[in-house]
């Protein structure tokens, strides 16, 4: 008994060790929930676990502490209060908005446009809905992953019910001019929705500076807790609920609204937007000092607008080896390849949609910089990423024969 005790606590102790010891650069990913997250979360797992939709004095403060915690949001991203309905990610903010606008829409409204390097729980939502009949326009990107006005204008038609762009893309961390295309699409009586998962926390979001009808993001990705996001849906949109069965959410979302995650969602967004001004500048400082280290290695490019970009991206193409075996090289360092080519399963639309009719660079490399994030971290990392694409160059040369499948289904090679 002593022996399975000793052996599971050295492994739980092992698992921590290995995971501590690497150097986290995947904040795109996921971040860590803050402390103080956590505590404001705290009584409402134990003490206060009333149902919100509960009459008895229980309920009475867990609905209150739901909407103090939507005040919050509402105050710190605009819109009414009752514009901000909580969902469980982005993934079902998107969704929802998506679906919930164009089956809400008459029927002559059938068409919608998105951009070619949106998340893919915004373009596979879309395709859901063409195999239902909708009509579906896919807006390619310039090469730096930059957006072109006069094709979003072009590709509006009477039909159009709605478009969907994010505010900052998950992988190259490139920011579209969001205003703008509010702006255009209003002129043509269109929706406009916004994924602003990437940019909350980094770069500064209102509902009034974006100008969006509906706009979605995530707890999980400015140090709140996972399972949880919230949708903003301006009063003067009709939408349609994804989720039937009960009244929660005006009606929008069925089910026992989640009060511990919905305080954490607020919480996080408070500390974000007042970290916001001074973080982003410490890790734009990470971002530069890290491009210009790896000025002394030769055969990469920075993938994606080097200028409107987000202050925690590094998006690069490494010439010349192979991306699992610079992951397997760099174990002390946590970070996400956007495209292997020799995997389809990792193949990144993004990156295809940059340079849709050339080869694709072999080796994609996603780094991102958070609050953990130190300056000698940094150049840890792009020390060792120099030595090892040196030594790999030298010792596992890749190149030559390669596939690549784009999101066509076109085989390159
Ligand atoms: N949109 C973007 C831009 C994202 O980066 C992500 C997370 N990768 C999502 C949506 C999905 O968010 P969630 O994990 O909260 O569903």
């Amino acid at each position: 008994m002593h022996l399975i005790k000793a052996l599971l606590l050295c492994s739980s102790f092992c698992f921590y060790c290995s995971a501590g010891a690497q150097d986290y650069f995947d904040y795109q990913s996921t971040t860590p929930c803050d402390p103080r997250v956590v505590k404001a979360m705290m009584p409402y797992w134990t003490t206060e676990f009333g149902n919100p939709h509960a009459s008895h004095a229980f309920g009475e403060r867990a609905a209150f502490a739901v909407s103090e915690a939507r005040q919050k949001i509402a105050r710190i991203l605009g819109g009414k209060t009752t514009e901000w309905i909580f969902t469980s990610g982005a993934t079902e903010a998107n969704v929802l908005a998506i679906c919930g606008v164009m089956h809400a829409a008459p029927q002559n409204k059938k068409h919608l446009i998105v951009c070619a390097t949106e998340h893919k729980s915004v373009l596979e939502t879309c395709k859901s809905l063409v195999r239902r009949g909708y009509v579906l326009t896919i807006l390619p990107v310039n090469q730096d992953g930059s957006l072109s006005l006069d094709l979003l204008k072009q590709s509006i038609r009477p039909e159009t019910m709605l478009v969907s762009i994010m505010v900052a893309n998950n992988e190259i961390g490139v920011i579209l001019p969001i205003a703008c295309v509010a702006e255009i699409c209003h002129k043509h009586g269109v929706l406009l929705h916004t994924d602003a998962t990437q940019a909350i926390g980094n770069i500064p979001v209102s509902v009034s500076s974006l100008g969006a009808d509906l706009i979605s993001f995530s707890g999980h990705k400015i140090y709140g807790p996972k399972g949880i996001g919230a949708l903003y849906v301006a009063s003067h949109v009709k939408i349609r609920p994804l989720l039937y069965g009960g009244l929660q959410e005006k009606g929008l979302r069925a089910g026992t609204v989640p009060v511990p995650l919905c305080i954490g969602l607020a919480k996080a967004l408070e500390i974000a937007e007042e970290m916001r001004p001074q973080e982003a500048r410490r890790l734009a400082f990470l971002q530069g000092i890290f491009l210009q280290r790896l000025q002394r290695l030769k055969g990469w490019r920075l993938n994606g607008c080097p200028n409107q970009r987000l202050p925690n991206n590094v998006n690069i193409s490494i010439d010349g080896v192979d991306s699992s075996d610079l992951l397997m090289s760099l174990p002390d360092f946590a970070l996400s390849t956007g495209s292997a080519c020799s995997s389809e399963a990792h193949f990144s639309h993004v990156l295809a949609a940059l340079d849709p009719d050339n080869i694709m660079p072999p080796t994609v490399l996603r780094i991102s910089f958070g609050r953990g994030t130190t300056e000698a971290a940094v150049y840890r990392l792009a020390d060792r990423l120099i030595e090892v694409v040196q030594t790999l160059r030298i010792t596992k040369p890749a190149g030559g024969k390669r596939i690549c499948k784009t999101t066509k289904g076109k085989i390159r090679s």
